[in-house]
């Protein structure tokens, strides 16, 4: 195993394993009122998260405490009005959790309701948007983690843009690893967290806002923690102080795993890493008999799923711990209509690690031999 703290690594949709450099920054405790923290480090990673969108002036970061969910409701019970309706795509858990949250804040919505197999369509988005003119905002996950699916964002980003409406991205298991052109598509919200692609570690969630579409969101909100404007506000107000305790040791994990992002030559690069980790991947565990749940070309290069063996020895569990041993940590399935499991290509992982992976697979395979 390549890393001096951990014993195995984590192919997982995140956390994942991270650089030791980046853990290592978590040796040292920050004052949150001091410029040392606010001004070197918050504001830092603020105006990098902007330029890694692809944004100038016109857009803002937010950083906000809790694990990637609690940004998405923040976003949502943050910039909805009661006259807002919400349109939802919903193609796996983490498009169907959106509706779940605007179901608990009782924000009218409506879901396009398409399985975990099928594909956004953006045509059929515009239709609907077309014939009701009280949808106000759009949600789409970008990166459906629960199959590994790359959702059309641009198609549909421009569709909802034309219509005059609020676009909200879930960007949280791509954003850092896929180049997206924030500014460009005329995203309004893109979400994302410390600890996927951007290789940091869990503890807050980011959100990537167009400026003038947070302004209008004062008073909007229907949590005190979760509200986004007051968060932003605090922020921009105090140079970068967070309205409540911040994860401080997270929070340079962070600063510190967004200059190796730029050391690795930026998010293209990061990216070409990822998708030469998953072709590795695919190509391996085809080569050993294994197959994907998605069509080739609607995948995504973070996460891959493959249909469990079909033979009666096999269990996910011995398989496991088979791999397990022998250095890497892979992912149950999330397909309720498939026995799946995942395997993830992000994080401070290699392809001579997927290749390493690969002949570990082969001496796991025990229902082969049975
Ligand atoms: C990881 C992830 C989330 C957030 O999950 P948390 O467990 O709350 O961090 C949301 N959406 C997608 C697409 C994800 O991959």
């Amino acid at each position: 195993m390549s890393t001096k703290y951990n014993e195995y690594f984590l192919l997982t949709p995140g956390p994942l394993s991270t650089s030791d450099s980046v853990k290592e920054v978590m040796l040292k405790d920050w004052c949150t009122w001091d410029d040392d923290y606010n001004l070197e480090v918050v504001q830092k990673i603020r105006k990098g998260l902007v330029a890694l969108a692809g944004a100038d002036t016109d857009y803002t970061a937010v950083l906000m405490q809790g694990s990637g969910t609690a940004s998405v409701e923040s976003v949502l019970g943050s910039v909805m009005d009661e006259n807002s309706k919400l349109l939802v795509v919903d193609n796996g858990a983490y498009g169907a959790r959106i509706a779940e949250i605007t179901g608990y804040l009782k924000i009218p919505t409506q879901v396009i309701e398409l399985g975990e197999q099928g594909v956004p369509d953006a045509q059929a988005i515009d239709a609907l948007l077309a014939a009701d003119a009280s949808i106000t905002h759009v949600a789409m996950v970008h990166c459906e983690t629960t199959t590994g699916m790359l959702n059309p964002l641009e198609a549909v980003t421009k569709v909802v843009k034309q219509k005059g409406r609020i676009m909200i991205v879930d960007a949280m298991s791509s954003f850092g690893g896929i180049p997206i052109d924030v500014q460009g598509l005329g995203i309004d919200f893109l979400i994302s967290s410390a600890n996927k692609c951007i290789q940091g570690v869990p503890g807050f969630g980011l959100v990537i806002a167009r400026k003038q579409a947070l302004e209008e969101c004062q008073g909007r909100a229907r949590s005190l923690a979760l509200d986004l404007y007051a968060q932003w506000k605090c922020m921009e107000d105090n140079h970068g102080k967070w309205r409540f305790t911040s994860p401080t040791h997270t929070v340079r994990a962070f600063d510190q795993a967004m200059s190796e992002l730029d050391q690795e030559g930026g998010v293209a690069k990061r990216h070409q890493r990822y998708i030469k980790n998953q072709t590795i991947l695919v190509e391996g565990m085809q080569a050993l008999g294994f197959k994907c749940l998605l069509d080739r070309s609607l995948h995504s290069p973070i996460i891959t799923s493959f249909l469990s063996p079909n033979h009666k020895d096999y269990q996910f569990k011995t398989f496991y711990e088979k791999l397990k041993e022998q250095g890497f940590v892979i992912y149950p399935g999330k397909v309720s209509n498939a026995d799946c499991f995942r395997i993830g290509t992000i994080g401070h992982v290699f392809p001579q690690d997927i290749e390493q992976l690969i002949v570990a697979v082969e001496k796991a395979m025990y229902w082969q031999r049975a």
